[in-house]
């Protein structure tokens, strides 16, 4: 089909404004599946992204359109993930569209996911489609969204599309819309080939699966293929769109999406972002933009039995094929035994990979608390990156600390500006600035190291806030912090997993509030257990375990034989997420206890 044909666009939303519902109306009306074929959106097919009703890896899919000046178009969409983990994603996935529809909630109005997404959108020159979504809700009122879209982004909502992807109103002027206001891809197929990869998949047939965008040249089956940033070479099996499923078409030329496949077999050889090109006479420079991996936390991953340990190891390679951003390497602990230092690019990437390995591979883990990486600076001028709080050297060998800041915006009704101030300072946040959005909302932005956004800012902002607060943050730089390493001990012995890094002022506090925490959560046994958070030698804080004096079942009183089984499955039950460090029985909530005290 020829470029003036083509539309290249993305839905850009803060979560819940509705893009995947949107997606699959655009689905349904242009006939890319019928209604008999249709699964309620079609685009979040993973089990835990449709539960958590997040899209985590995005998806396109080419819709056929008769327009009304009678002429054929195809559509390519491509969803991109709704997270703030991933926005590296999003940014690749929008460098690939020449347009994007803005969906904003018509109730609830610009959040902070929007703003995000629509300052990206327009850094990539985007051509944006504001679109007001939901008009059937009786609280909805398209004029103040209007108005709030005008004011704080400065896009004209003239012809901004009222719709309402529940009763499908509006959807027809959607696709009139892209067609007339989007413009055509250009890129000249004659040219050297530059190809943008913005995501990519495993396929137990067809192996790593690259979704992409030909910017210049043509892509054609048989041809050997060059990855710009990691060298890879490799021989096109498929090339084709997808509807959605994939459809082989054996070639794609400049200014279309769609897949490429070939002899690939490691998803760490296909990165987003990167340039595929000709193995011979290939592109001089690739696309702009690329960046590898960087994940921002860390948390250990050890088996609770040990025999699983091979189990994980194969688990996490599995899973690492469809997903180049997780990366892990072996760790002992003293109190763990053998187990994984892995890292993601955020907290939800961490709750989903660690709920696959537990739903998918039947692993029993135990998780430490996540932590950010601290650039330590040593005295003999060396620097260190440090993301377990148990290798930091010891405070003779430090010079100064460094910790990662983001730059937090926050928009609240403003009769919450108090509580979301008082919020963030308590985090060490740093007031940045506070813009009125219109007389009662107003986003607000702090510098807030990362390491105060992981221990539950979020959470503390959504019920002070009756869960008006919208966040996005994104990494600022690297701050000096006075940051010390909090021990624990049990039984007299430091457990290496407990130990944690916080600021110098708080430390004291964190540390009494740990002890009084893991008080309460480990369980007795049959001897007592001291307690003890330590900054190095000195003890801060101080907690037993009382010894248990009766048996569980004594409470039984003998008679009641299903309540007593009930209570040892229980019991087992609990038991399955003890990991015995030393003497001491310790639940794997003990090791998340430092995300818990408030
Ligand atoms: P996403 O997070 O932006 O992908 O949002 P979804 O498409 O998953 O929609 C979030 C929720 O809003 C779902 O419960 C949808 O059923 C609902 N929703 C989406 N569009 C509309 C609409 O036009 N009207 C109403 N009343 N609900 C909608
Ligand atoms: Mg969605």
């Amino acid at each position: 089909m020829a470029n003036q044909n083509i539309r290249n666009f993305s839905i850009i939303a803060h979560i819940d404004h509705g893009k995947s519902t949107i997606a699959d109306r655009l689905i349904e009306r242009t006939g890319t599946l019928t209604k008999r074929e249709m699964e309620d959106q079609v685009l979040d097919s993973m089990d835990i992204e449709r539960e958590r009703g997040i899209t985590i890896k995005s998806q396109t899919v080419r819709l056929h359109y008769k327009a009304s000046d009678g002429e054929e178009y195809e559509l390519n969409l491509i969803d991109t993930p709704g997270h703030v983990d991933f926005t590296y994603e999003v940014s690749r996935s929008l460098a690939a569209c020449e347009g994007a529809l803005l969906v904003v909630d018509a109730a609830q109005g610009v959040e902070a996911q929007t703003l995000a997404n629509v300052y990206m959108a327009l850094e990539n020159d985007l051509e944006i489609i504001p679109v007001i979504n939901k008009i059937d809700l009786p609280s909805a009122d398209p004029e103040r969204v209007k108005k709030e879209i005008e004011d704080v982004i400065g896009l004209d909502t003239s012809n901004a599309i009222e719709c309402s992807a529940k009763t499908g109103q509006g959807i027809d002027e959607i696709l009139e819309a892209i067609v007339t206001d989007i413009p055509a891809p250009e890129g000249d197929a004659a040219a050297p080939l530059r190809a943008l990869i913005f995501d990519s998949y495993f396929d137990s047939y067809k192996g790593v699966i690259a979704h992409i965008r030909v910017k210049e040249g043509r892509i054609k089956k048989g041809q050997r293929l060059k990855m710009m940033a990691t060298g890879k070479v490799f021989e096109v099996t498929d090339v084709g769109c997808f509807r959605p499923q994939p459809v082989d078409l054996g070639t794609l030329a400049a200014g279309e999406v769609g897949f490429v496949a070939g002899s690939l077999k490691d998803v760490r050889d296909v990165r987003v972002g990167d340039t595929i090109t000709t193995a011979e006479k290939g592109a001089a420079e690739p696309l702009p933009g690329y960046r590898g991996v960087n994940p921002m936390v860390y948390c250990g991953l050890y088996p609770v039995e040990s025999s699983d340990y091979d189990n994980l190891k194969d688990a996490l390679e599995k899973l690492q094929l469809n997903d180049a951003a997780l990366v892990f390497e072996p760790e002992t602990s003293v109190a763990l035994g053998f187990g994984f230092r892995c890292g993601f690019l955020g907290l939800l990437h961490m709750d989903v990979v660690q709920e696959r390995l537990e739903r998918e591979y039947h692993l029993k883990l135990i998780t430490t608390a996540p932590t950010v990486i601290y650039h330590v600076y040593k005295t003999d001028g060396t620097m260190l990156k440090v993301s377990n709080p148990s290798e930091l050297p010891p405070p003779t060998e430090i010079e100064h600390i460094e910790e990662p800041y983001v730059k937090a915006t926050v928009i609240v009704p403003s009769d919450y500006v108090g509580a979301v101030m008082e919020i963030s300072q308590d985090k060490r946040g740093e007031f940045k600035g506070m813009d009125y959005l219109d007389t009662n909302r107003v986003m607000i932005t702090y510098h807030i190291p990362l390491n105060e956004i992981i221990f539950d800012y979020f959470d503390r902002l959504k019920s002070a806030t009756r869960g008006y607060a919208s966040l996005d943050y994104e990494l600022a730089d690297y701050k000096e912090s006075k940051l010390v390493k909090v021990d624990i001990l049990l039984n007299g012995d430091p457990v290496d997993a407990l130990s944690t890094i916080v600021h110098k002022d708080r430390a004291a506090s964190r540390g009494r509030q740990l002890a009084a925490k893991l008080k309460e959560i480990i369980p007795q046994q049959m001897f007592e257990i001291p307690i003890q958070a330590a900054i190095g030698s000195k003890v801060i804080a101080r907690e037993n375990v009382r010894a248990r004096r009766k048996d569980v079942l004594a409470k039984c009183y003998g008679g009641d034989i299903s309540r007593k089984r009930k209570l040892l499955e229980k019991q087992k039950e609990g038991k399955k997420r003890m990991k015995a460090v030393g003497s001491v029985e310790v639940p794997q909530e003990a090791f998340m206890a430092i995300l818990k005290i408030d």
